[in-house]
């Protein structure tokens, strides 16, 4: 076969399923809605873009009962903690997140024992089990301002100890239990290659992501969640920049600002969870309404009481977001 017959294959493969798409959604009145970090194809078809706390939220002002998220486990389940009533389905089973599989109940149970009275921080990349024994959920967004805002000086942060020892520098008077978690996205880049890629583009500046080691956010003009990231390069006069985060975001941040120009510095920078959405999976998922994330009673209350009390401490303007 040749390559441009196949080229044309494929198209037509991609746009028949996008037709399907479109017409299970109007049948199950459902919304697709996908991370930055989402394949291009999948961020094309969402109805909704963004950052995990930013789709389920955006999720409680639809009007839709379902909702395929593509993502990783843990969005889907703060997504069905803020969204009871509506069928969250997650497209891959298998879409995990490493980082927050490092801190499981008992682990944590077991650090909360050797800190009594210390309050728990938990970093949104966790599990609901997770986040229903902890105090105050934070995401890269918020996390300063929510240890901030916490009394006493000793607090314990999980599972991230990269975002925990961004947020220790910026809060001396703070003393921070870290955990020993880590996204291995964010940690398998090395300092070379940021190094290699500010001699490669001399103009552009390096935005990176606090789930970056400290070796990497030396080098950074600006250090940020993926929003903050949007908000920087859209203000910014520069027209170049070196994404420190995963490498779906370039697809959004180019879209966003078309004439501005991205680089990824490394090839390591891919999360093989949230690449295993495909428009495939999206199609089947609506098609046999799987793979339901349901997170009920008990766990869900307190899970939710640690949202609700990050929730409490946000300024205005990200309270409206
Ligand atoms: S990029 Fe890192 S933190 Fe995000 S889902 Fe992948 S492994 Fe988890």
């Amino acid at each position: 076969m040749s390559r441009n017959k196949r080229a044309n294959d494929d198209k037509q493969y991609l746009a028949a399923l996008r037709k399907n798409i479109d017409r299970l959604k109007k049948e199950k009145n459902a919304v697709v809605v996908a991370h930055n970090y989402e394949r291009p194809e999948v961020q094309q078809i969402a109805d909704i873009c963004g950052d995990s706390l930013e789709l389920s939220r955006a999720v409680m002002k639809i009007d839709a009962d379902v909702v395929v998220f593509c993502g990783v486990h843990f969005m889907a389940e703060t997504a069905s903690i803020l969204n009871p009533r509506k069928k969250i389905l997650l497209p891959v089973k298998e879409a995990g997140c490493p980082m927050a599989d490092m801190i499981t109940l008992k682990k944590l149970r077991k650090l909360k024992k050797q800190y009594p009275g210390v309050p728990v921080v938990c970093y949104v990349n966790s599990s609901a089990a997770v986040k229903a024994e902890s105090d105050v959920c934070c995401t890269s967004s918020n996390a300063l301002e929510i240890v901030a805002s916490l009394p006493g000086k000793k607090v314990i942060f999980i599972p991230d100890k990269n975002l925990g020892d961004y947020i220790q520098a910026k809060l001396p008077e703070k003393e921070i239990v870290l955990w020993e978690g880590f996204c291995p996205t964010h940690i398998r880049v090395s300092e070379d290659e940021i190094i290699d890629s500010r001699k490669k583009h001399p103009a552009a500046h390096f935005i990176a992501h606090p789930e970056c080691p400290q070796r990497l956010l030396e080098h950074a003009d600006y250090i940020g969640s993926t929003s903050g990231m949007l908000r920087y390069v859209a203000q910014a006069k520069n027209k170049e920049f070196i994404v420190g985060t995963e490498m779906g975001m370039i697809y959004r941040l180019q879209k966003e600002n078309p004439s501005k120009r991205f680089y990824c510095p490394s090839e390591h920078f891919i999360c093989a969870d949230m690449k295993l959405t495909t428009l495939g999976w999206i199609a089947h998922s609506l098609e046999t309404m799987t793979y339901e994330v349901k997170v009920s009673g008990s766990m869900r209350e307190k899970a939710k009481r640690s949202l609700d009390a990050m929730l409490a401490v946000l300024p205005k303007e990200e309270k409206k977001r």
